[in-house]
């Protein structure tokens, strides 16, 4: 079958066309040397940067789950909502890399059971997902990918001079069928994916993380972490959130979802000022423990793919991968 290649120097034409029949979410900015994903607002603006290896924000934080989101409108002497907040417009997520991509297919599995999240589902739905080949960044650890197909509904994925694009979807193929590409019988050259091995052994690491409840590792972490919930918020597999209402004046008001972090002390204060994580050690290792234990045991699957995010953006500089090195060397020292 033929291969379809875009040239690197077009993506700037294939985003522009994107742009005339859906709101588009790219790489666009650099903030010091970090680039981030917003929305693009006009057809002059995109500045892309697909050279990026990290991004601050998961674009599926910009896009899907965002910092804040209302959920419906009310007013307070009414029984009837004001409003129930509904998105219309389809939007691209462009320029995925591939460690968000796998994370996004896992944040979908959880947020359809055990209880499907609906104010996530209406947003999702809308959201056509383009993945890009990027080289990784020294933090990231990603993880063996069996399959790429089931990610993304396009990809273009780097070989060479061109993208070669790859379909994943019907609603990929639509997308796609519009725009002029160069077709090619020709194989395209492309070598194999940098992994790390570390997140490859899921139950190996699920021993490692459960059985270190008494490791020196979570007091020298204890003592390292300033508890910001930095780590949280860039983690494209975080997703606690806060629900609050806001009215005003006129009583009219509004009810939003609102970012969490488990790594935050008021997180598991309960009435009567108890708190039953109140310690940063059991906050940390808390952390661990729902991605490398939990998850797997409810889901199949770890809670963490190697982005290297938390790493990167931690201010006291923890590092997540030394840290599961270290408990799997406890872990083989113990056994
Ligand atoms: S980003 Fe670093 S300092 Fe902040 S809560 Fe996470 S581990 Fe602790
Ligand atoms: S735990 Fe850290 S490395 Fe793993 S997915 Fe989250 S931010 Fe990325």
């Amino acid at each position: 079958m033929d291969k379809l290649l875009l040239p690197k120097t077009e993506v700037s034409k294939l985003v522009k066309s994107l742009q005339e029949r859906f709101s588009v979410i790219a790489p666009v900015e650099r903030k010091g040397q970090k680039v981030v994903f917003r929305r693009l607002e006009s057809y002059e603006e995109p500045c892309l940067d697909l050279d990026y290896t990290l991004s601050i924000l998961p674009p599926q934080k910009i896009g899907i789950l965002p910092c804040w989101q209302e959920l419906f409108g009310f007013k307070v002497e009414s029984p009837n909502l004001l409003s129930e907040t509904e998105g219309r417009e389809q939007v691209v997520l462009f320029g995925v890399q591939i460690t968000d991509l796998l994370a996004l297919k896992r944040l979908d599995k959880i947020m359809e059971s055990p209880v499907k999240d609906v104010p996530y589902w209406k947003v999702r739905e809308r959201v056509i997902i383009m993945g890009v080949d990027y080289p990784a960044h020294p933090k990231a650890f990603q993880p063996p990918i069996e399959a790429k197909e089931g990610l993304f509904d396009l990809f273009l994925d780097d070989v060479g001079e061109d993208y070669q694009i790859l379909i994943g979807s019907d609603k990929g193929r639509d997308v796609i069928s519009r725009i002029p590409l160069r077709r090619t019988a020709e194989s395209p050259e492309k070598g194999p994916p940098l992994v790390d091995p570390i997140l490859a052994d899921v139950e190996k690491l699920k021993s490692a993380v459960e059985l270190s409840k008494d490791s020196k590792l979570w007091d020298e972490m204890a003592e390292l972490c300033i508890g910001c919930g930095i780590c949280t918020w860039v983690c494209p597999l975080c997703y606690c959130f806060d629900v609050c209402d806001k009215i005003n004046i006129r009583g009219e008001g509004s009810r939003e979802r609102v970012w969490d972090s488990c790594l935050l002390r008021d997180f598991a204060r309960i009435g009567n000022d108890i708190n039953f994580r109140e310690s940063l050690r059991e906050r940390f290792y808390n952390w661990y423990y729902h991605k490398f234990v939990r998850m797997p045991e409810e889901y199949g699957f770890l809670g963490c793919t190697g982005c290297g995010r938390c790493s990167a953006y931690c201010p006291a500089g923890i590092n997540i991968k030394k840290n599961l090195v270290r408990l799997v060397k406890e872990l083989e020292e113990k056994t």
